[in-house]
Parts: structure tokens; sequence; C-alpha cells
């Protein structure tokens, strides 16, 4: 590829990743219905407007989540806001540093929101006088590695099943700390950062572990967790 071609190629990525951080979208979903007859018929389309990712990231940071274990009353937390927040807001805080210091570097004055000035640097890839090629490379890894971290931080924080059994890494083994990604087959603990998937087969083992903790609860810990070394590899080391 030619260099010419191979810098549109980068300006065209910063794009792409400076719209799902700063832009809100709108997604178009189906909406069927059953006929009489028991066919599937479509009867229209539902519009949904979204916030772009740093509106979303922020809204975690700032209002947290409330999950149905909160709402339920079994474990009342007044008036605190779930840990995971706490990494929205540091993501958060990171971010902005890197923009603002990507806007120092380039000569590009502030804009005083960081939306306006992740659309600002996307703007100036495309000027070679402001941005060489050597910075639009990184500029467009940092620009992946911004969206990359505030889908992760979203997507875990926004609204996973938060099961009140203890992480089974013998070293963390604290309640509460436990993401579970019902969807993607995934759990995340917020203490010791370990991860369970479906890639090794860890996330079955962990859900067993779950639904042994929540059938039953007169089980104590430590019983259990004295247990766990007999499952190996994946539950005594993050594998994350
Ligand atoms: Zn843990």
């Amino acid at each position: 590829m030619t260099a010419v071609g191979f810098r549109a190629q980068l300006v065209d990525e910063i794009r792409q990743y400076a719209a799902a951080l700063a832009d809100s979208y709108r997604t178009d979903e189906p909406v069927y219905t059953k006929t009489r007859g028991g066919r599937i018929k479509l009867v229209g389309v539902h519009a949904e407007q979204h916030d772009g990712l740093l509106v979303q990231l922020d809204d975690v940071a700032v209002h947290g989540v409330t999950s149905s274990d909160d709402v339920a009353g079994a474990r009342p937390v007044p008036q605190s806001r779930p840990p995971g927040t706490w990494e929205a807001v540091a993501l958060g805080v990171e971010i902005d540093a890197e923009v603002a210091g990507w806007c120092d570097v380039l000569g590009l004055p502030s804009r005083n929101s960081l939306q306006a000035d992740v659309r600002q640097l996307a703007g100036a890839a495309g000027e070679p006088r402001i941005v060489s090629d050597d910075q639009a490379a990184a500029l467009c890894r940092a620009m992946r590695s911004w969206r990359t971290r505030a889908q992760a931080q979203i997507g875990w924080t926004r609204d996973p099943y938060r099961p009140r059994a203890t992480c089974p890494v013998v070293t963390c083994g604290q309640p509460g700390l436990l993401r579970v990604d019902l969807i993607r087959r995934a759990a995340y603990c917020i203490g010791c950062q370990s991860v369970w998937d479906d890639v090794d087969g860890s996330i079955r083992v962990l859900a067993e572990h779950i639904t042994a903790q929540t059938e039953a609860r007169a089980v104590t810990s430590v019983r259990l967790r004295s247990g766990w070394s007999g499952h190996g590899g994946a539950w005594t080391q993050p594998n994350g």
C-alpha cells in the first residue's frame, strides 16, 4: 500500500474510534408480531438514540448503577456507589488527561469538552502539516485504547449479574465482588481482577461455585474455600 493510502486508512480508523467515543448514534430495532396463522410479521422499526461512549462512561461514573440485588433490600447499601463506579471514574480521568496531552502536543487549543477535543484530534489527523505519519499511528493506537477500555468498563458496570457469592480465588475470597456477564458468558472479580470465561471453560466452574453458595447459604465460606483447592489452577490463581 502507498504511504498516502496507509495514512488515509489510519485517518479513517481514527475517525471511527472518535465517533464511537464522542458521537451519539441511533439504532433501529425491527419489531415483529405473530400473526394468527403463527407467522412472524415485521410491524415496524423501533429507533433508539444512544450516547457516545464517553457520555456513557461519565454516566456510570457519576450516577453509578443500580443492581437488582440492591433493590431487593437484602443487602442495603445506602448512598454507596457500586465499586465498579470508581474504576469508571479513574478511566474517565485517565482518558481526559491523555486527550489533553495530545491536544497540547499538537498545539490544538482545548475546547473545554472532552468530546469536542476528541473530535478535533480526529479532524487534525487528516492534516499532515499538524499530525505527522508517526503521530497519526500513535494517535490511532491511543484512540483504539480509549475506545476499547471505555467499552469494556461500560459493559462490565452497566448491567452485570452481581451474585452475593464470594470470589473463589483463595487470596481474594471476598463476597460481592463478582460481576458476571451472562450474555458473553464471562465473569470478572473487581477485587483481584480475575477473569472467567468460556475459552478455558472456567465460567462453568464459577457457575457451579455460585450456584452452590446461593443454594446452600448455610455452608460457611470457610468450608467452601477449603474445597476449592481441589478444583485446580483456575480457582487458585488469577488467569486474567
Ligand atoms: Zn477476587
